[in-house]
């Protein structure tokens, strides 16, 4: 145990159980989880209780745009080789969800903790965190180059001066750029697919030089830190200098990077690469992602792509053609009512495959796969693109709210 081991004040122990009992008539009225309303409930009786539930825990924060729950569930999953963990296991990232998240912990020695990118300088604020992860930021939705700049900042002056051990990726320059006001900062190089939000420099304005694996800027000298772990092929290289192989069920370049992120995480703790790496081997599937389920006759593997980066990242490790795809397309309110981000994807990486579109914006999405030059058939439901798909294999690529509708649908 760490910290203080105090037990909790009667008004914070009022304030899990007012929150329990609302999370539980929330249940019961068919609303979900009700781990958010619990939370609400919670905080708005006790404002400090999240810091309160964080006291007796080593907490590790983790924020991006893309990989968040996963890499949460796989620093979760490692950690435990060395005590008991509680997490936000299901992605509610905000404070409420946090806070719902901890009650149910008391017994745990860490507190591995998903924070959406816009709360994380304040939840930081508040539970006085062990280490904080930081992984990629692009744009998100609607957001454009600009308002990832300006979070980028605001992350930098949140984590100024911040006690917490920072692991961050030093391929991504606005990652740099967040975690350089931080003393303790190991670099990871994991990695960057998608740079289209990070061309230019993040402290400068000027444009980024990116030779091979390297960045720079010309004009002031921002550059990549040396980074002291890194994702190399299927390894992960330690700061000795030792590669270690990665097996992962889960599949893509993506989640390696991820796994390297949590090896370097695990060894803050104490916990060697070796042990934790096989660890995270038995992560199958987060939150319904990655799943692959029997649906009338085939097996449809389940992945979420929710902005530019996710979809570019989804469509590098789906299996190759003629494997069928489904893309289910939603605008609804978590997803961002705006689709023009359509355009920003580059959907010709599908050529070759059988493609079927589904969701709300299914014509949205045909218009832009057409301009693309890509056969593909407009379906009414699920149901009816895995009927017109051939047996086997089927790669269901959704964003947030789609995927919501077709986890209902199949079962998951
Ligand atoms: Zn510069």
């Amino acid at each position: 145990m760490s910290g203080n081991t105090e037990p909790l004040s009667p008004r914070a122990k009022l304030a899990v159980t007012a929150g329990k009992a609302a999370a539980a008539v929330s249940r019961a009225a068919g609303r979900g989880s009700g781990s958010v309303i619990g939370g609400k409930v919670a905080l708005r009786l006790d404002p400090d209780l999240l810091g309160r539930l964080a006291q007796h825990l080593d907490v590790i924060l983790v924020s991006a745009t893309n990989g968040k729950t996963t890499t949460t569930r796989l620093i979760a999953e490692a950690l435990q080789a060395s005590g008991p963990v509680v997490s936000n296991a299901l992605g509610a990232n905000m404070p409420a969800g946090i806070t719902s998240a901890l009650a149910g912990g008391s017994d745990a020695r860490y507190g591995v903790i998903e924070v959406d990118e816009k709360y994380l300088s304040g939840v930081a604020r508040d539970v006085t965190p062990k280490a904080i992860a930081l992984l990629n930021l692009s744009r998100d939705q609607l957001d454009r180059a600009a308002e990832t700049r300006m979070l980028a900042e605001k992350w930098r002056e949140g984590l100024a001066g911040t006690q917490a051990v920072v692991i961050a990726n030093a391929d991504d320059p606005l990652i740099v750029w967040a975690a350089s006001s931080s003393p303790t900062v190991v670099w990871v190089a994991a990695g960057q697919e998608w740079k289209d939000d990070a061309w230019s420099c993040p402290s400068c304005g000027g444009v980024l030089q990116r030779p091979s694996d390297d960045w720079f800027c010309g004009e002031c000298g921002f550059r990549r830190p040396a980074p002291s772990w890194a994702l190399s092929g299927d390894h992960v290289l330690d700061p000795h200098g030792s590669a270690w192989p990665i097996h992962l069920q889960l599949p893509g370049r993506a989640n390696k990077a991820n796994a390297a992120v949590t090896a370097a995480v695990a060894a803050t703790f104490g916990v060697p690469p070796q042990v934790a790496l096989e660890r995270m081997y038995a992560v199958q599937a987060v939150a319904g992602r990655y799943d692959v389920v029997q649906f009338q006759g085939r097996d449809l593997r389940l992945l979420l792509a929710k902005n530019p980066a996710g979809w570019l990242e989804t469509f590098s490790l789906i299996d190759p053609p003629p494997t069928p795809v489904i893309l289910a397309v939603n605008a609804r309110g978590a997803d961002g009512t705006d689709t023009s981000w359509l355009w920003d994807v580059d959907y010709t990486r599908l050529a070759g495959h059988p493609i079927s579109l589904i969701g709300d914006r299914r014509l949205d999405l045909a218009v832009r796969l057409e301009v693309a030059g890509l056969d593909f058939r407009v379906c009414e439901s699920v149901d009816e693109a895995v009927r017109a798909s051939a047996p086997g294999r089927i790669e269901l690529i959704a964003n947030y709210t789609a995927f919501q509708d077709v986890r209902r649908r199949v079962g998951n």
